[in-house]
């Protein structure tokens, strides 16, 4: 039978073969190089061939070389060459190449031939340099997160650890040690997380990392750390085997959270007790002016029995206005109530012009009827969507401190104009209370709306806080007009029913 390869010959084999190779002499010349070997090195076959090997090295290597060459011929064996050492090829145009060489004898009967193979070291050279890249970065990344690092065996119940982990817990040596060690330092109170941790980690149906939070106690000390770890679990077969992670000091983080925690807790409780003063003030408010008339009824009652003998019609008159005047006082509080317990707004359709003349009246009916009313009011409004009441309460508070001012400056019995107007440009109806009074100074103006600021000597000084508010939750808006003297002028808007 035909040998199956008698066609082939050996120049064709050669230049087949995918890594460099080159064919040497004793004398230490190139006999051949084939085509990947040209390639890589740069040379044609008609200038490599005849070069010394040692033209292909680079310069720094060259003047030992000779000496291996010799003692490679001297035991000509099959092996690679630089015991592992990183070699260098050097190309025509001077390029340093990394490689990994390896070196093959050829006996032939006349002389010895040495083949000399290079295998590209990049990808390997490569790969070394980003595992040790990457090694070196996790060190630092250690270093700066203060991370110890934890290999538990799960089936020897022994924890190896790094120095970092051992200062955490306290022991000096880093040998490792038995899980049931490593555990004795854990808060007993924690060593239920951890164990929680544990199962779910281990059970390979949750695919689950290790994740636990949890207290070192200190061995000198009665301080207690708090540490977090992360890990992973290796299995074998479905079972655990290792647990791989890394542990983290987050005292400082624990204490940080704790004086956030109480700080916010401080500030809810000035908070509350802000709102509470706040209730209570607007509850005095409310129940000031019932009061105040309700004293006066009682004073006219009890004059009236005094004076004029049992006078029966006028204390009678008296004491229905006490008693009206204490329905009054129940009515306020229950809406006020009703509103600072934020229930759903209950609105309605409102005839605006009809809601400034009603609280017209309700503030003559409560005692502030010394002004002259100028009323301007535009015909076939839009009706307003609003509670009735809190509208009413709105004019009414602006109606009462306007007369206060009047009063106050001397001139009872000026006039209060009250416009009502469709705001265009707001797309609202926009009531207007103007005064005659002694008006507002800039400093004031600034603080009219703060709860508790008054000026006058029996106030509140929450008719406008609350005023505003109620104006606000009805969609619209209450605010003064700035540098508007002499008097003060309030504006009152609320939107339009769709
Ligand atoms: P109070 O009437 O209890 O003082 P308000 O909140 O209603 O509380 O008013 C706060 C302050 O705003 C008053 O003390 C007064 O100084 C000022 N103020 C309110 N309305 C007028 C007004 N029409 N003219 C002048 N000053 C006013």
């Amino acid at each position: 039978m035909a040998h199956p390869f008698k066609d082939v010959n050996f120049e064709e084999l050669f230049d087949a073969a995918a890594d460099a190779m080159l064919l040497v002499d004793s004398t230490g010349h190139v006999i051949q190089a084939n085509s990947a070997a040209q390639q890589l090195l740069e040379y044609s076959k008609k200038e490599i061939c005849g070069l010394e090997v040692e033209a292909l090295i680079p310069a720094s290597f060259r003047n030992y070389h000779h000496q291996h060459r010799s003692a490679f011929f001297e035991k000509p064996e099959k092996r690679s060459m630089g015991n592992g050492k990183d070699l260098f090829a050097l190309s025509k145009s001077g390029k340093e190449l990394a490689v990994s060489i390896g070196l093959s004898p050829i006996k032939t009967q006349q002389q010895l031939f040495i083949l000399i193979t290079f295998y590209s070291a990049d990808k390997r050279h490569n790969a070394e340099q980003a595992l040790r890249t990457s090694e070196e970065r996790l060190r630092i990344a250690k270093q700066a997160a203060n991370l110890g690092v934890f290999d538990y065996d799960i089936q020897l119940n022994i924890v190896h650890w790094d120095e970092r982990m051992c200062e955490l817990w306290g022991e000096k040596s880093s040998e490792s040690i038995k899980y049931k060690k490593f555990i004795s330092t854990v808060h007993p109170n924690d060593r239920a997380v951890i164990q929680v941790a544990m199962d779910r980690a281990i059970n390979p149906a949750n695919n689950d990392g290790f994740l636990a939070e949890f207290r070192i106690l200190s061995p000198n000390s009665d301080a207690e750390r708090w540490v977090t770890t992360t890990g992973r679990v290796y299995f074998e077969d479905g079972h655990a085997t290792r647990l791989v992670g890394v542990a983290q000091d987050v005292t400082e983080l624990k204490k940080l959270e704790k004086n956030l925690q109480e700080q916010r807790a401080e500030t809810e409780s000035v908070f509350k007790q802000q709102v509470a003063a706040q209730t209570a003030s607007a509850i005095a408010h409310e129940l000031n002016q019932p009061l105040a008339a309700i004293s006066a009824y009682s004073e006219v009652a009890l004059h009236a029995l005094n004076e004029f003998g049992h006078n029966p019609s006028t204390l009678k008159r008296a004491l229905e206005g006490c008693v009206a005047q204490a329905q009054r006082a129940g009515t306020n509080l229950h809406e006020l109530l009703a509103f600072l317990q934020a229930g759903e707004l209950i609105t309605e359709r409102l005839d605006i012009n009809d809601a400034v003349k009603e609280a017209v009246n309700i503030a003559r009916r409560d005692g502030y009827k010394e002004f002259a009313l100028k009323l301007k009011l535009e015909q076939n409004m839009s009706t307003v969507l609003a509670n009735r009441i809190q509208v009413q309460k709105v004019l009414v508070n602006l109606l009462r401190n306007a007369v206060e001012a009047m009063r106050g400056a001397g001139i009872p019995n000026s006039a209060i104009t009250i416009t009502v107007r469709t705001n265009k440009d707001m797309n609202m109806a926009h009531i207007t209370v103007q005064d005659s009074g002694y008006g507002l100074d800039t400093e004031t103006a600034k603080r009219v709306f703060e709860p508790f600021f008054t000026t006058k000597p029996t106030g509140i000084g929450m008719g406008l806080a609350v005023s505003r508010a109620l104006a606000e939750a009805n969609g619209g808006q209450l605010w003064l007009e700035p540098n508007k003297r002499p008097g003060a002028t309030f504006h009152f808007t609320l939107p339009f029913a769709p």
